[in-house]
């Protein structure tokens, strides 16, 4: 078996859950467990957020899984329902769904569900993806309210700006401006607003980044806001090599010895969600440990390995343990030399690498 394997430790989704309680201290919370749990597992990663007020994620077939696996807990359909069918199936398996436009709002009216729907009422607060603006989110209310297929009916909006310079003064001020006079729940903050603006967090918060243990902040570390990694991606060296100077590396030769230098072949590559944009040239290269200890990439990732430098480790051998990203290295470091976030990096871990799931120190 090729060497590489993830992580998984559900007491790290225990503690940071933690965190987002102790931040939005008066807020219920959706676990935003779309895209498989960011590429965690949606099976591994739901049982050990039943203490979470509810799940959201977008993915139909995953939303039913669940519910046929037994769990009980309010689900979120964050995009709604893509077509009538996806409609019923919410009704069906008691899953509340976001609403985003004249379409579906027409969808629901003219539908016959088991019984009444959940709805959260998206508002377009300047991300101009998805939502109302404000005179279609008075229409929505005003058609929705009160309607025999709605058994309860909130707001929600999603902030382009809650993790940048701009902040999100101006998205919460149009909303606000859009809800006035409404009296209804909401929904409002990501993982960003949880940390940097409480005044967001509303009834509920939906949390995902954070419960993965990643920043969703450019100048906070992870660590600095007490998250821990939930994964962790470690392979091994397969071969190691001495070059003479001038000696080029990987694909297209892009990194060159100066000097004679030791170098180490990671079984570790692309396909297995490791991103190919990782620097590895001269002035650039990436972080990754080797038996605990920092060093860079050099040249291209390809398809199924890497190569790093061995200068800082001089004992390094084939066997030697590699650290990609997760406990030691933050996703959120290496995702920043490779001109990504760490949302891209998880969402990315390929079906072939073998999952061992961990509770703390314990298997
Ligand atoms: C993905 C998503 C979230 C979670 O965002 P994080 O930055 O991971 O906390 C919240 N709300 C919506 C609508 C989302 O799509």
């Amino acid at each position: 078996m090729r060497p590489i394997r993830a992580t998984i430790d559900l007491a790290a989704v225990r503690a940071n859950l933690a965190v987002v309680r102790a931040r939005a201290p008066g807020a219920r919370v959706w676990a935003v467990c779309k895209a498989n749990a960011y590429g965690h597992g949606l099976a591994r990663f739901v049982p050990v957020i039943l203490t979470a007020d509810g799940l959201a994620l977008l993915e139909i077939e995953s939303a039913i899984a669940l519910r046929q696996a037994g769990n009980t807990q309010p689900i979120l359909m964050l995009e709604g329902a893509f077509d009538a069918p996806e409609l019923a199936d919410c009704a069906k398996y008691n899953l509340s769904l976001v609403v985003h436009s004249h379409e579906q709002v027409r969808m629901i009216v003219s539908a016959r569900p088991a019984k009444p729907l959940s709805v959260f009422l998206k508002f377009n607060s300047g991300m101009n993806r998805l939502g109302f603006h404000a005179a279609g989110l008075r229409a929505a209310v005003s058609t929705l309210q009160g309607h025999a297929n709605i058994a309860s009916l909130a707001l929600m909006t999603h902030f382009a700006d809650a993790d940048g310079e701009p902040g999100v003064a101006d998205a919460f001020a149009r909303f606000n401006a859009a809800s006035a006079g409404m009296n209804l729940r909401a929904t409002l903050a990501n993982s960003a607003a949880i940390l940097r603006y409480p005044q967001t967090h509303r009834e509920w918060v939906r949390p995902g980044i954070m419960l993965y243990g990643c920043s969703p902040l450019p100048d906070q570390t992870a660590e600095s806001i007490g998250l821990q990694p939930v994964m962790t991606l470690k392979s091994r060296l397969i071969a190691v090599r001495d070059l003479a100077a001038g000696d080029r590396v990987g694909y297209g030769g892009t990194f060159a010895a100066e000097r004679p230098m030791r170098v180490g072949v990671v079984a570790c590559g692309y396909a297995d969600g490791y991103p190919r944009h990782a620097p590895g040239t001269r002035e650039h290269g990436t972080p990754v440990l080797i038996d605990g200890v920092r060093t860079r990439t050099v040249g291209r990732v390809s398809m199924d390995m890497l190569i790093v430098d061995l200068a800082p480790v001089p004992a390094a051998n084939v066997g030697s343990e590699v650290t990609l990203w997760g406990e030691g290295l933050s996703a959120d470091e290496v995702a920043t030399a490779a001109g990504t976030v760490s949302y891209e990096l998880l969402c990315a871990l390929a079906a072939r690498v073998p999952v061992d799931v961990i509770d703390g120190n314990s298997t």
